[in-house]
């Protein structure tokens, strides 16, 4: 098939997520291969893996001892059903999971998405309660600007505008409190953590009977802006949590599997969470593996006997996948073998380096950064951080500026997100920042033109 062929058919029978159809026809793009951090589409274009394929890739594309444990798991399954029987990598991978994870976490609840994992970690929650005979703990508490997926239940605790206000009447309530995001000028970050938990116990004091558990994203929100909590908040709640009976739900979907310069965020502040949700990096951007990790009490109350009804009646056809299970123990060798943890420290260390310079141009408000995860987001002048209007677009634009400089990503919102594949080296980081620079200039620059 020719290019101009599939990109005819791709126009006339595809559906893109989270795209406008009407900007993918007038700048339509079709990936083709890929190999380390580059990809290249089909007119033989290569690009600069910004976004690590939507925050997923960790070795870059193409890994060697991925592929090959791939091929090697087809010789002998691609899959059989999880539901009432195990498989051998699926086993293999619980062990490594529960032996990276947190110390209090000791089981493995396999899905295909984070989304997914993040629906069975509420309904887990919510079940929990109901089978220890707690029938009114049944609401869940949620951070403004908080993002845990598409389906329902994950739009219910998540709280995005834009993304979930038309949906508003499809959703079950949930508590939304304030993401401890500092207004007052004068405000330092711990004041801000103390203030931001004491409303939070104000509200545990009043409600904990009613609530079951509290979703939070590990330290940095991602969808939401890159929004970084101020230190000690996440360890606050979960003492809060611990006080209250309430059930602390970290999703690490975004942020796990070294991206931020942890194996799991939550290390930073020595959190232990009562559920937390993996998926993305867990096989290294290969295949869809999500899994919900928890602490052995919440398991112990499903278990007893068929007729005491306490089963966790949810499952899906893929849960569990051998090919995707053994990717995932390739992926993870590869952190051991690689120390991949220690370099994503150092690379940080250089990427907030380079971003200084970023953090200098006229169009940006701020820079935010944890790991080799990081937001820029774009305002009309430094001084006031008046925003551009909305309808300009301007950080769309600029990544499309990117893409013609030769790296991909997508923005937030006016946040423009770099996550790099973890295998960047920092000549490939510095040109992913070069890139970025001009991509920004540009983009904003004929924004402004344009207002005139
Ligand atoms: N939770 C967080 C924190 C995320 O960032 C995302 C996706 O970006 C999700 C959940 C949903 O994951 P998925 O897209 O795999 O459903």
């Amino acid at each position: 098939m020719t290019s101009n062929d599939l990109l005819a058919k791709s126009k006339k029978h595809l559906w893109l997520p989270f795209t406008q159809m009407s900007d993918y026809e007038k700048d339509p793009l079709i990936i083709e291969s890929g190999n380390g951090v580059y990809l290249k589409d089909i007119e033989g274009n290569t690009y600069l893996d910004g976004y690590s394929s939507l925050w997923l890739n960790v070795h870059g594309h193409r890994k060697k001892e991925i592929d090959e444990a791939i091929e090697k798991q087809l010789q002998l399954i691609a899959h059989s059903t999880l539901l009432g029987a195990a498989n051998i990598p699926s086993i293999q991978l619980a062990e490594k999971l529960v032996e990276l994870a947190p110390e209090a976490i000791t089981r493995v609840f396999y899905s295909d998405s984070g989304a997914e994992a993040v629906e069975i970690a509420v309904k887990m929650a919510y079940q929990y309660w109901q089978n220890r005979g707690y029938e009114n703990k049944k609401s869940f508490v949620t951070l403004s600007n908080g993002y845990h997926g598409d389906t329902v239940g994950t739009m219910s605790v998540g709280s995005i505008e834009l993304y979930h206000k038309v949906y508003t009447s499809l959703l079950f309530d949930a508590i939304v409190i304030p993401f401890p995001s500092s207004r007052q000028e004068e405000q330092t970050e711990s004041d801000l953590c103390r203030e931001s938990l004491k409303q939070l116990r104000e509200l545990f004091e009043a409600k904990h009977e009613e609530i079951a558990g509290i979703t939070v994203e590990a330290l940095i929100q991602g969808a939401g802006g890159m929004n970084l909590m101020p230190k000690g908040y996440l360890k606050g709640v979960e003492q809060l949590c611990k006080e209250f009976h309430i059930l602390l739900i970290v999703d690490e979907v975004a942020t796990g599997f070294g991206r931020t310069g942890k194996m799991f965020a939550v290390e930073h502040e020595n959190v232990q969470p009562d559920i937390m949700t993996v998926a993305k990096g867990i096989t290294g951007g290969y295949l869809p593996i999500a899994a919900t990790l928890t602490q052995e009490h919440i398991y112990e109350a499903f278990y007893g006997e068929y007729t005491d009804l306490k089963t966790f009646f949810h499952g899906h056809s893929y849960t569990g996948n051998q090919l995707g299970c053994a990717a995932a123990l390739a992926n993870l060798e590869i952190f051991e073998k690689e120390n991949i943890i220690q370099q994503v420290e150092e690379k940080a260390l250089f990427l907030e380096e380079q971003l200084k310079h970023v953090a200098e141009l006229e169009f940006v408000g701020a820079v935010r950064q944890l790991g080799l995860m990081c937001g820029i987001e774009l305002v009309q002048h430094k001084r006031t951080n008046e925003p551009f209007p909305w309808e300009q677009r301007v950080a769309y634009r600029s990544t499309l500026k990117m893409r013609a400089l030769g790296m991909l990503t997508r923005p937030l919102g006016d946040v423009i997100v770099l996550m790099p594949p973890l295998a960047a080296t920092n000549d490939q980081l510095k040109q992913m920042v070069d890139i970025m620079k001009e991509g920004i200039m540009e983009a904003a620059t004929e924004c402004l033109e344009q207002q005139v």
